[in-house]
């Protein structure tokens, strides 16, 4: 069995209707799908710049280090997935080893274990080991809107929905210190009882301030506050997660196993937020969350895309045992709600892990054709 294409899909709304001061990655995607020449297709999604990721993709054969993923793929069997991956990281480690080389490998990883559920007539938790559980509790994870009370009316809607938990981010979140405590205010007056999260996606300028606002906010019952500073110093995260009387979240921004396994020995978080589609794909994330496991510390998934990405990071949760909690995302777009004709519904908080073969997911061809770009 060979690979015979490997495709860069890219769906989103037209560049001129782009938000552009938006925190939204749920405007556009970019699905990878690997075909092979016994007629098995598998599909990925990827958490990353679309058309980078293409570029990555189709970009011809160059020097050994410098090659596209494509290239790299043709004509090798897909099952071998962990051969095949240390063929892409090698062959694009020149351009690569992190960032958006790593993304793109990432979402080709997980198409070849679409393909091998496919073909085992499995679903892909049950090739990852088997799973810990049959559906699994998911926050609802929404952009602040502009007025507090706004937001604070969406979330007691989602409350009402069953939604247990709820994580804020972006919109006026960040900007300035009274703002943040009014609608953290707002949003916990209205749904007392809900786990609530905030993610200043990296907008709090200093450790101090960082500190000064966890304690400020420490009365409203925060379950985490997600990236509140800048990624790049880990000691900075290490000094606030030890002083925060909130816990710290981060992780999302991480595209490789080893900077996330330097997080967990250095206790960068309390909460680590792996995105499968972003550090390599399952066996990389999963040799994470293992990790985690080990050291005690706690894993929710970041998961912020469509029903496949929704798919996928339902796959994991399933197979690993300390992943109780999961991403899933709630902004009403046409990308985020019409990719896969599989729609995860939410009941009781909670979303059943999927049962089909592979990632058990069906692509909207309607939604391919119509936002394709
Ligand atoms: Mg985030």
């Amino acid at each position: 069995m060979r690979i015979t294409d490997v495709e860069a899909i890219v769906l989103g709304e037209p560049l001129e209707r782009i938000a552009r001061d938006s925190w939204d990655g749920s405007q556009d995607t970019v699905l990878i799908r690997v075909s092979t020449d016994e007629g098995v297709v598998g599909i990925g999604e990827v958490d990353s710049a679309p058309e980078v990721v293409r570029a990555i993709v189709e970009s011809p054969a160059s020097m050994r280090t410098m090659w596209g993923l494509r290239e790299l793929c043709i004509g090798e069997d897909p099952r071998e997935i962990a051969r095949l991956w240390r063929k892409l990281y090698r062959g694009s480690s020149y351009y690569g080893r992190s960032g958006v080389a790593m993304h793109a490998i990432s979402g080709v990883e997980i198409a070849l274990w679409d393909i091998m559920g496919k073909l085992a007539g499995l679903p892909v938790h049950t090739l990852l080991g088997g799973a810990h559980r049959q559906s699994v509790r998911v926050y609802a994870s929404l952009m602040a809107l502009d007025s507090a009370q706004e937001t604070a009316s969406a979330v007691a809607a989602l409350a009402a929905e069953g939604f247990t938990a709820v994580k804020l981010g972006g919109g006026p979140l960040g900007r300035d210190a009274d703002t943040d405590e009014e609608l953290v205010a707002a949003v916990r007056a209205a749904a007392p009882d809900i786990e609530l999260m905030i993610d200043i996606g990296d907008a709090w300028e200093t450790t101090g301030h960082a500190l000064a606002m966890a304690r400020r906010l420490e009365r409203y019952a925060l379950r985490w506050i997600e990236e509140p500073i800048w990624p790049d110093d880990l000691d900075a995260y290490a000094w606030l997660t030890l002083r925060s009387p909130v816990p710290i979240a981060a992780g999302e921004a991480e595209g490789t196993e080893e900077r996330l396994l330097e997080m967990i020995r250095r206790r960068a978080v309390d909460v680590l937020q792996p995105d499968i589609t972003r550090v390599g794909g399952f066996l990389a994330t999963r040799r994470v969350v293992d990790a985690a496991s080990s050291a005690g510390q706690e894993v929710v998934l970041h998961c912020w895309h469509t029903g496949v990405t929704k798919a996928i990071s339902l796959h994991l949760t399933a197979a690993c045992a300390n992943l109780e909690l999961l991403e899933y995302c709630v902004e009403d777009n046409p990308i985020q709600r019409s990719v896969t004709l599989e729609q995860f519904p939410v009941v009781d908080g909670h979303v059943a892990i999927p049962s089909a073969s592979g990632l058990g997911v069906t692509l909207d061809e309607r939604t391919l054709e119509r936002y394709a770009r």
